[in-house]
C-alpha cells in the first residue's frame, strides 16, 4: 500500500522571473534561454510551481507568460520593475502593485506576490490587499535574523516566508541533500531563471555565478526527486495551506 501524503509536509517552488541578475546585468538570458529549460524539466517531472514575474518581463515576453500559465502553473507578481520596496513612497509603491496586476492580469488570476531582493517594509501590507493580493512571500528565513520567521496573517494577507537563498541549492548532492533534511515545511525553495543559463563569465559575485546552466537544471531536477522520495506534495504556493 502507498504511503500516505503528509498535508503538512509540503514544497513550493518558485521562480522569481526578472531581467538577469538584478541589478549588475541588464540583459534577458534567463528568459530566452532559462524559462525554456525550466518549463521542460517540470513537464518531465510533472511538478507545478510558482512564477512571480516582473510586468517588465511579462510585456516584453508575452509568450512566455502565456506558456507558465497554460502549463498550469501558478502567476504570480514580482513587482514591476524590480525597484527596492524599501526605497520607496508610499505613491510609488502603489504605482507598481497596480501596474504589475494590471499586466500580469491579463494573462490569468494573480493572488499571491514576491518583492524583489525580498524587500517589503510592512507598512505596504495594505497596499498589496487593497490591489487584490492575498498572499506574500517577501521575506526569507535565510536572512540574518529571520530563522524564526514563521508563516503568519497580517491585514488579511497569508505571509509564508522563503525558506533558503538558491546558490546553496546548486552544491554538489551531499551537501544539498542535507540542506533539503533541514528545512521547516512548507518548505519554499527559490530560484531566478538566469540561474538555468551558464553565467560563469559574468562580472557577478561567486555564488551567483557557481554552477549556473545546465548543472543548475541538474541539480533542480534531483532536488524534485529528492523530496518524491520522500512523499513530500509539490503545492503552487496559493495552495499551501497555515
Ligand atoms: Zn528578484
Amino acid at each position: 500500500m502507498a504511503e500516505p501524503i503528509s498535508a503538512s509536509r509540503s514544497v513550493s517552488i518558485t521562480i522569481d522571473v526578472e531581467h538577469d541578475c538584478p541589478p549588475f546585468l541588464s540583459t534577458y538570458r534567463g528568459i530566452e534561454q532559462g524559462m525554456p529549460r525550466l518549463l521542460q524539466l517540470f513537464a518531465e517531472e510533472q511538478v507545478p510551481a510558482t512564477f512571480f514575474s516582473t510586468g517588465d518581463v511579462a510585456r516584453r515576453y508575452p509568450d512566455t507568460i502565456r506558456k507558465v500559465v497554460e502549463a498550469g502553473h501558478e502567476l504570480g507578481s514580482h513587482g514591476d520593475t524590480h525597484k527596492r520596496f524599501g526605497q520607496m513612497e508610499q505613491a510609488e509603491a502603489q504605482n507598481e502593485l497596480a501596474r504589475s496586476a494590471e499586466t500580469l492580469r491579463k494573462f490569468g488570476s494573480v493572488t499571491s506576490f514576491r518583492a524583489p531582493n525580498l524587500d517589503f517594509p510592512d507598512r505596504f501590507l495594505p497596499l498589496l490587499r487593497d490591489n487584490g493580493y492575498t498572499l506574500d512571500s517577501s521575506k526569507g528565513r535565510h536572512k540574518l535574523g529571520s530563522y524564526f520567521i514563521k508563516p503568519d496573517r497580517r491585514e488579511g494577507i497569508r505571509r509564508i516566508p522563503a525558506s533558503i537563498s538558491p546558490s546553496p541549492l546548486r552544491t554538489p548532492a551531499p551537501i544539498r541533500n542535507l540542506i533539503c533534511s533541514l528545512l521547516d515545511h512548507p518548505a519554499v525553495l527559490f530560484f531566478h531563471p538566469w540561474e538555468f543559463v551558464d553565467m560563469s563569465r559574468e562580472p557577478l559575485r561567486f555564488d551567483n555565478r557557481l554552477r549556473t546552466g545546465l548543472p543548475a537544471v541538474e541539480c533542480l531536477r534531483q532536488t524534485i526527486r529528492y523530496f518524491k522520495g520522500r512523499k513530500v506534495r509539490f503545492l503552487r504556493i496559493s495552495e499551501v495551506e497555515i
